[in-house]
């Protein structure tokens, strides 16, 4: 199957069956037909360019910046994010800061975004590239992809974000975005990426790829979208076909919530937060985790060790050195 030439208007275009695909694209995935709406990319970007969001990680260019910002957007909502984004890269401005300090000072710093594993990803993905990459976060998939806690999302979000290439990453708004406004259908997740990596136009990878993460959380919501106010109503593809909701048999979603309070999750990260005061004996496993099983207490602190969050030190659980 071939790309489709398709010009998206005022010199954004699709080539066809010859492009080339762009640095970093990944040239294995297949390519999906679809049928784009000429006017799409002039209206989309035209609205972003009057809409765009204001979020601390669309100031700058800084890869190590863009890298921390979409880890911590892995599992944190944008607001929440935007906080701990400034204080994050205010403690550790560069990839060698926070290569030079301890999985101890990271995780402190990490404090009230939840999800604690992801910060030993960053920090043991910020060594890698101070280590093997001479402190220069790398342009190409393969390379960062190679990098611990960073997937095909954020590998396409660094380069298209930080490094200006034309890629598309896919997350949870991109692909309900693309399934209703562009296919008109259900697509799987290959075929996302594929559609979301052709659709760039040349040259505008950062705004093309904002601004459908913004028609996403303002406009096309997974719920309720607000067809009537949506800039692409025109032009999408749902709404022109009609029948049921595309995105709702899409591959990209997001998964619902488990319930936090009383989970593995919650009381391990009641014990972390305990870690981040200081050690704690083993005798006040149970009290730091909010549990009451001493068994339990234990497994939970083993799997922080397992997982890089703890070490143990003189019979007591502490933060890792
Ligand atoms: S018209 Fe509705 S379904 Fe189509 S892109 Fe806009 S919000 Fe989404």
């Amino acid at each position: 199957m071939g790309v489709v030439g398709v010009d998206l208007g005022k010199g954004y275009s699709l080539g066809g069956e010859g492009k080339q695909l762009a640095h970093g694209r990944d040239a294995t995935l297949p390519v999906v037909v679809a049928p784009v709406h000429p006017w799409l990319g002039d209206v989309l970007l035209d609205w972003y360019g009057a809409q765009a969001r204001d979020l601390p990680w669309r100031r700058t260019r800084d890869p190590y910046r863009i890298l921390v910002s979409e880890i911590m957007l892995q599992q944190t909502q944008a607001s929440r994010a935007a906080v701990a984004f400034a204080e994050f890269t205010s403690r550790f401005p560069t990839v060698r800061t926070l290569a030079g300090a301890s999985v101890a000072e990271v995780l402190t710093a990490w404090r009230g975004l939840g999800y604690n594993r992801r910060a030993v990803g960053l920090h043991k993905a910020a060594r890698s590239i101070v280590e093997e990459h001479a402190g220069v976060v790398p342009q190409n998939l393969t390379a960062l992809r190679a990098l611990p806690g960073v997937g095909d999302y954020t590998a396409r979000a660094v380069l298209a974000f930080a490094y200006g290439q034309d890629v598309g990453p896919v997350d949870t708004n991109v692909a309900r975005v693309l399934s209703r406004a562009v296919a008109g259908r259900a697509l799987n997740r290959r075929e996302a990426q594929s559609l979301a990596d052709a659709l760039v136009p040349e040259g505008q990878g950062h705004a093309w790829s904002s601004a459908l993460m913004d028609l996403g959380a303002r406009h096309c919501t997974a719920r309720r979208p607000a067809c009537d106010s949506c800039p692409v109503l025109r032009t999408c593809a749902w709404q022109r076909s009609g029948g049921e909701d595309p995105a709702g048999a899409t591959a990209v979603r997001a998964r619902s919530p488990s319930p936090f309070a009383g989970s593995d999750r919650y009381h391990r990260g009641r014990l972390v937060d305990a870690l981040r005061a200081g050690p704690v004996a083993a005798a006040d496993l149970a009290t730091a985790a909010r549990v009451t099983d001493r068994v339990k207490a234990a497994a939970l602190a083993q799997r922080l060790v397992a997982d890089g969050l703890a070490e143990w030190d003189a019979g007591s659980l502490r933060l890792p050195t």
